[in-house]
């Protein structure tokens, strides 16, 4: 007997005459062919959780095995696409239907008919292991796919250099367990991580190009980073920024059940955006995955496999892939609605006691690697978190601070006052200092991390000055204190805050960044320098001076670096001549 629909319950679908279905294993689901997974089977009854729309099931119908567990095609033509949640092609799917994604589609994601120039790397006779780069074809304008076997064996048929669709077979293996046939394309189940020769020590910084992050809160190729903060406190644009100008080969975005209108944005924006580095649309090199609240729920929860499934798919190519998810406690919502659709025992706020456990297996699979077949890579993982109303000890923004070493908590009221990017110093952190720190060194010849290190200290002396100045009043502050507050205002006001608009201040390259912190410490040092000179503060204060320093985020060019020295030989001299 073959298993069929006993009853429907919104997203989760159970089944009788289910004994033969395996756990994991992807269905299809009705005459309808809907997409689906099955999370469990008892005796002769299964749960399926099924990811399209099921209001057009009905009971006793067929569901048919697929022997396979859930998963994504990879291969040529990923890049500059938008996918759903189990990798629809949105673009392709609305070019044809219109907004309304129909049931069933099946896995038609990639163009089976495009015809790619493929060059081969291997002939007859050669031997070949897993992973190996079979071929590669120029995906893009900038980015190269290399193919991967799925195979150890003997070449026994290989094709010539030559134009070939994603469904022709280029090469055949054998081995002692059969004959394989290679094509452009592979399937890989996406909650199974891929298999890596090495996990490698973090050593290399993503390079943003944004100053709170690279210097500040540095963040390390193949880190895990949260971006909590309430609504409107610019986790979407942060995440933009960094999509834009991180210094990865290959982006991977999942707007994740944001609202409609949200996402639109976002699938309309993209298109739009350059790549500074190579001056091409952004497109080029990325991936868009999509799902609007008015999506099933299901897909949604898959979603987050999927992306990083494709990262790390990238990753193995020998690509650094940045992989943005926006926003993640969409992905938990997703998680607690079928979690009680299941009607399993809810914990905190609803949410599954997995909750957590689910969270840090997906950051868990960020880093920095030594693949397979030789080549190295790293997949960074950027999730924002909602909390609402900002209140960051709810559960989801909790299990994911536990899961991630760099934390960066917006803030309204930095928000509210147009500080930009509105990431709070003292509710932040990154677990990447010290090795950022030896980075630094070693590129940059710098130890601006140091720097750094004594800067956030006059922002933490900064917040003590101001309890004192409520209670006391400025007038009764000390000199020294008085200074503080003038170095931590650079700090924030000239460092921290960026300007995503400003067509200087948007991104700014590391070597300015260094010398802008060492403008502000020089400043600093000289400043203190004096009051202990016994120079008072009334002399030392100069708002002309501590202008300039605050403008220099826009005054100085980025290929104009010496007006930065000459900066710093102002100051030498003003202080000088504050003795004389
Ligand atoms: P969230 O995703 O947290 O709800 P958004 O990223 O959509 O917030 O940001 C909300 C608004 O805040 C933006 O439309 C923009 O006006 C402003 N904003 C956010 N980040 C910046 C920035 N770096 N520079 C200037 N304005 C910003
Ligand atoms: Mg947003």
């Amino acid at each position: 007997m073959n298993p069929i629909i006993k009853t429907i319950n919104g997203p989760v679908v159970y089944a009788q005459n289910a004994r033969n279905l395996k756990i994991r294993e992807m269905v299809s689901v009705g005459n309808l062919k809907l997409i689906g997974e099955v999370i469990s089977v008892e005796g002769d009854l299964a749960t399926i959780q099924v990811y399209e729309d099921t209001s057009g099931l009905k009971v006793g119908e067929d569901i048919i095995s697929t022997s396979m567990p859930l998963s994504v095609r990879l291969g040529p033509g990923l890049l500059g696409n938008m996918f759903d949640g189990i990798e629809r092609p949105l673009k392709h799917i609305m070019d044809k239907h219109g907004a309304f994604i129909p049931s069933g589609i099946g896995f038609d994601n990639l163009d089976l008919e495009k015809e790619w120039d493929v060059k081969i790397k291997f002939k007859k006779g050669d031997k070949i292991r897993k992973a190996d780069i079979y071929a590669t074809i120029k995906e893009t304008e900038v980015i190269e796919h290399r193919l991967m076997s799925s195979f150890d064996g003997e070449i026994i048929e290989a094709k010539e250099d030559g134009k070939y669709k994603l469904e022709d077979t280029i090469l055949k293996v054998e081995n002692d367990e059969g004959v394989y046939e290679l094509k452009l394309y592979q399937y890989w189940p996406v909650r199974n991580p891929r298999p890596v020769k090495k996990a490698l020590s973090l050593k290399n910084l993503l390079v943003t190009g944004q100053r709170v992050l690279d210097v500040f809160f540095p963040i390390a190729k193949g880190g895990t980073v949260a971006i909590p903060g309430g609504f409107g406190t610019g986790k979407t644009m942060l995440q933009h920024q960094l999509a834009q100008y991180s210094d990865v080969d290959i982006i991977v975005y999942i707007g994740c059940g944001e609202r409609g209108n949200e996402m639109t944005q976002v699938l309309e924006e993209f298109p739009d955006l350059i790549d500074p580095n190579t001056g091409k649309d952004l497109m080029q090199r990325t991936i868009l995955i999509a799902n609007t609240s008015n999506m099933p729920v299901a897909a949604r929860e898959a979603s987050i496999y999927t992306g990083i499934t494709i990262a790390e798919y990238y990753k193995d190519m020998g690509y650094d892939v940045a992989l943005m998810a926006d926003s993640t406690s969409r992905w938990a919502e997703a998680l607690r609605e079928i979690s009680a659709r299941l009607e399993e025992i809810p914990a905190e706020e609803g949410y599954p006691a997995y909750l957590a456990s689910r969270l840090s297996k997906f950051y868990e699979r960020a880093g920095y690697f030594e693949n397979l077949n030789g080549t190295k890579g790293s997949v960074t993982l950027i999730g924002a978190v909602s909390p609402s109303g900002g209140d960051f000890s709810e559960p989801v923004t909790e299990a994911t601070r536990r899961s991630v070493n760099v934390f960066l908590g917006l803030d309204r009221k930095l928000a509210y006052s147009r500080h930009y990017p509105a990431i709070n110093w003292l509710t932040s952190y990154t677990n990447y200092l010290e090795k950022m720190q030896d980075y630094y060194k070693e590129h940059y010849n710098s130890d601006i991390i140091s720097i750094r290190n004594k800067l956030m200290n006059v922002l933490i002396s900064e917040e003590e000055v101001k309890s004192i100045m409520m209670l006391v009043g400025s007038d009764a502050l000390s000199d020294e204190q008085k200074n503080i507050l003038d170095v931590a205002a650079l700090i924030r006001n000239g460092f921290l805050q960026q300007n995503a608009y400003n067509a200087v201040d948007k991104y700014v390259p590391v070597d300015k960044q260094i010398m802008m912190l060492d403008i502000i410490d020089k400043y600093n040092n000289l400043s203190e320098q004096a009051l202990k000179d016994g120079i008072s503060y009334k002399k030392i204060y100069n708002s002309d001076l501590l202008n300039e320093i605050s403008q220099m985020k826009y005054n100085v060019e980025n290929d104009k670096l010496e007006k930065l020295n000459q900066l710093g030989s102002k100051i030498e001299n003003y202080f000088a001549n504050l003795r004389g």
